[in-house]
């Protein structure tokens, strides 16, 4: 039996704040304010039918930041605050731009709070800036403080020890990496475009010393489609999400492997990133209470995607795809939204994904 939410509990939990709009650059900046307002008016249009609760965002702690800063990165940072300037040539502050970036680390751990307390089982931070190019001690890539790790590390604080971060921005989350390269109780998996920014992400990276075998890159070169990210599932993720177990999973989503982002050059839709999220669902396995499977909770957080219109659309894609895998019902998105026929996988893509599984074979069991 699966599990089933009751009609009266919201269907998900929403990160959200007003402080995220007032990070905003003076001069025109893909990473602007008006990617949540594309997203929030998405959501409301959905809203009638998916019932869902705002949970409050708060500051993250000077410790909840330790967990994956550095003191002196941390300083630095409080430093700019009230101030304008760049911390590199992509990343862009404005005098509350270091509060927006608390206030967004303490939203991921508010997140994490709520899904390992058990209060919710499926949340979404609509959190700027982002956080995935963000190491510990560096903004870089329109990211001042890594959200994902911070929920992450928030996570393991609580006492979870297996959490899977799936980042499926089309940028290489170098930070998160970094952050978890020796961690095995954080598996980072990132399927990512490859030549690109920030030129990380290489298949035989695959973690260092206890974390050896926890890191799972699948770069991919430009052009790849639904079919290609759901094969890169089907064989590599998938079976490694299965065996790994994980207690929870993080999605870092961005949205920028969709065809209209000025970006990068992949070439998913908005439907491709609820067919992508099913995929990554249906290979989580469950624990049994009771006669009730029960499948780990699942935290969704906004990382990048500049296309408004696509940001959009895939924001609310995800939601429906997510909200109908929480309920039980895992098929019922993609029987909506059967992939596009013409599953032709290109021999440069199917290359990069025996790469990638001829890296990962060292420590998981793979057809
Ligand atoms: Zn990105």
């Amino acid at each position: 039996m699966l599990h089933s939410h009751n009609a009266m509990q919201p269907a998900f939990v929403l990160v959200d704040d007003d402080l995220f709009d007032a990070h905003r650059s003076d001069s025109v900046h893909p990473e602007r304010p008006e990617r949540l307002r594309a997203i929030r008016q998405a959501l409301t249009e959905m809203s009638p039918h998916l019932p869902s609760e705002t949970l409050p965002a708060r500051d993250a702690t000077h410790d909840e930041l330790l967990r994956v800063h550095t003191e002196s990165y941390i300083a630095k940072l409080d430093q700019a605050a009230g101030l304008r300037g760049h911390f590199d040539e992509d990343t862009y502050y404005s005098p509350t731009s270091v509060a927006a970036a608390r206030r967004a680390a303490g939203g991921a751990v508010a997140l994490s709070d709520s899904l390992v307390s058990g209060d919710s089982k499926l949340g979404f931070a609509l959190v700027r800036p982002p956080g995935h190019h963000a190491t510990p001690d560096s903004a870089m890539g329109f990211c001042m403080l890594n959200n994902a790790a911070v929920a992450a590390a928030h996570a393991r604080a609580l006492g979870l020890t297996r959490i899977a971060i799936v980042d499926w921005d089309v940028h290489h989350g170098n930070g998160t990496e970094e952050i978890f390269y020796a961690d095995p109780h954080v598996l980072y998996v990132s399927l990512h475009q490859s030549p690109c920014y920030p030129g990380t992400g290489a298949a035989a990276d695959c973690g260092r010393g206890d974390g050896q075998g926890f890191t799972v890159n699948v770069p991919l070169s430009a052009n790849a489609d639904i079919h290609v990210y759901k094969l890169a599932v089907e064989r590599i993720i998938g079976p490694i999400l299965s065996q790994y177990a994980p207690d929870l999973l993080l999605i870092s989503a961005g949205f920028d492997a969709h065809f209209r982002d000025p970006l990068a050059a992949m070439k998913l839709d908005d439907s491709s990133y609820g067919l992508l999220y099913e995929s990554l669902f249906a290979a989580l396995p469950t624990r049994q209470v009771g006669n009730t499977s029960v499948h780990p909770s699942v935290g969704v957080l906004l990382e990048g995607g500049y296309d408004l219109a696509a940001l959009a659309g895939s924001f609310q894609a995800t939601v429906e795809a997510a909200v109908a895998c929480s309920d039980g019902r895992p098929e019922a998105y993609g029987d909506a939204h059967p992939n596009p026929s013409s599953a032709v996988v290109s021999p440069v893509h199917e290359a990069e994904l025996e790469r990638a599984l001829a890296s990962q074979r060292r420590y998981w069991r793979l057809d």
